[in-house]
């Protein structure tokens, strides 16, 4: 078999836990397979180089940025190919150039447009482990991109998809995907299957467990995704494409993000137009707009609100000022200390009463609720910051325990 594995931050977090990895990975390769590695920077590096920058710059220049952060993989990816080499066997590691893994020009968010395999296909026959540097792509020009946090995983899907693998592994510090984050909900419940679209609402709702792209990919070229723990060999969580069986359940899980931030726009001109003149600069700066509500208008005079990405806050009220300022409305407001919780289900397609339950489970909590939106599988509240852990239990308790 040929096997994609990705090993996140806190597998390789030290050298002896490099070492935990390189054995697991030489244990596969023994058992005959073909084995390509893709690896995340050492926990917290990140981290520490985007702080770093943000020393030197306020707005550090993005193709510097990638430059310093696609750094944090190739180190991992050059201490793992050590490791597993001190044990004996052969592996190389790789770099986006090396592994020719071509991306679009959108620094610090791009993505992959083409992997051209035949260096990874050279090795593999050479009878070596494969390493490649996660995270990390090359744009048309050469340049050092890098595909948002979270983007190792979405290296290793598409890597499993250009190779047509067998089999993708995303290891990381959990034992798989649970009906909510167990580091908050000690009371979460791993799930043994679930299903893409799922998946995707999850990752899209603030559960990092999975890079919401990496889940596109594997839902597009139909890559099976086994997430699963790096610490112990038990079975994780198996996204795969949806069965009968998965309808049955209404409320799959619980999702909660603290990275997004509320602004609004009050006092606007309530006249075609309005909402083209708002988020139109917002789309053009590469912000990825989340919720929106406009109320009805009173007198021609009404608000938008909507949310953002909390990186996105400064940058995005500085826009929303300047659209305010074009077309005369009163003032702008913005709220850092919000939060989302979401509950996710393929069930709901045929359930009601959903989206009642949940406004209850809530209100008897005492939690205001600041705004809702609702898909076919999914019900999302905005709240505010404070409530969200004690909103994940209690809608945990609601929706998944009492079931
Ligand atoms: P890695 O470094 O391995 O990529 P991440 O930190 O990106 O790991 O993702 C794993 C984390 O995702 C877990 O530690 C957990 O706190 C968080 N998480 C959030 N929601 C869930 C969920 N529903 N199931 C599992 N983990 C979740
Ligand atoms: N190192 C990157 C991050 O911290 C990518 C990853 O870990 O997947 O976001
Ligand atoms: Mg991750």
């Amino acid at each position: 078999m040929l096997i994609v594995q990705k090993y996140g931050g806190t597998s390789v977090g030290d050298v002896k836990r490099i070492r935990n990895v390189a054995k697991r990975v030489v244990d596969c390769f023994k058992s005959g397979n073909e084995v390509v590695v893709v690896v995340s920077a050492m926990a917290g590096q990140t981290d520490r180089l985007i702080s770093l920058a943000h020393e030197i710059s306020e707005d550090p220049d993005p193709r510097e940025m990638d430059a310093l952060l696609a750094t944090g993989e190739q180190t991992s990816a050059a201490l793992l190919a050590m490791a597993i080499k001190a044990m004996g066997y052969s592996a190389t590691s790789l770099v986006a150039f090396q592994a020719r893994i071509l991306t679009d020009d959108a620094h610090g968010r791009a993505r992959i447009s083409e992997i051209d395999t035949k260096r990874i296909r050279k090795e593999l026959k050479q009878g070596k482990i494969v390493i490649v540097a996660g995270f990390q792509g090359i744009n048309h020009e050469g340049n050092i991109t890098t595909l948002g946090r979270g983007g190792s995983d979405t290296t290793a899907v598409a890597l499993a998809a250009a190779l047509k693998a067998d089999l993708c592994e995303i290891y990381t510090d959990v034992e798989g995907v649970f009906t909510a984050d167990p580091r908050i909900c000690p009371e979460a419940k791993k799930i043994d299957a679930i299903s893409y679209d799922e998946m995707l609402e999850l990752a899209s709702l603030g559960a990092k467990v999975l890079q919401i792209r990496s889940v596109e990919f594997a839902q597009k070229y139909n890559v099976p995704i086994h997430v699963r723990s790096s610490f112990n060999h038990k079975e994780g969580t198996m996204v795969v494409e949806a069965d009968a069986e998965m309808e049955k359940i209404v409320v799959r899980a619980v999702a909660h993000d603290k990275n997004q931030a509320r602004i609004t726009v009050r006092g606007v001109v309530d006249r075609p137009g309005i909402a083209a003149q708002i988020f139109e600069p917002l789309g053009q700066a590469g912000i990825v707009v989340d919720m929106i509500i406009q109320n009805t208008s009173e007198d021609g005079i009404t608000d938008m609100t909507f949310t953002v990405p909390k990186v996105d806050f400064k940058k995005a009220m500085q826009l929303a000022k300047e659209a305010a300022d074009k077309i005369g409305a009163k003032k702008v407001l913005g709220d850092e200390h919000i939060g989302k919780v979401s509950i996710v289900g393929v069930g709901m397609r045929s359930h009601s009463g959903v989206a009642a339950k949940m406004f209850q489970t809530l209100a008897q909590a005492g939690i205001n609720i600041l705004m809702i939106s609702t898909s076919e599988i999914k019900i999302s509240c905005v709240i505010d910051e404070k409530d969200v852990e004690r909103a994940v239990k209690e809608l945990h308790k609601a929706f998944i325990e009492s079931e």
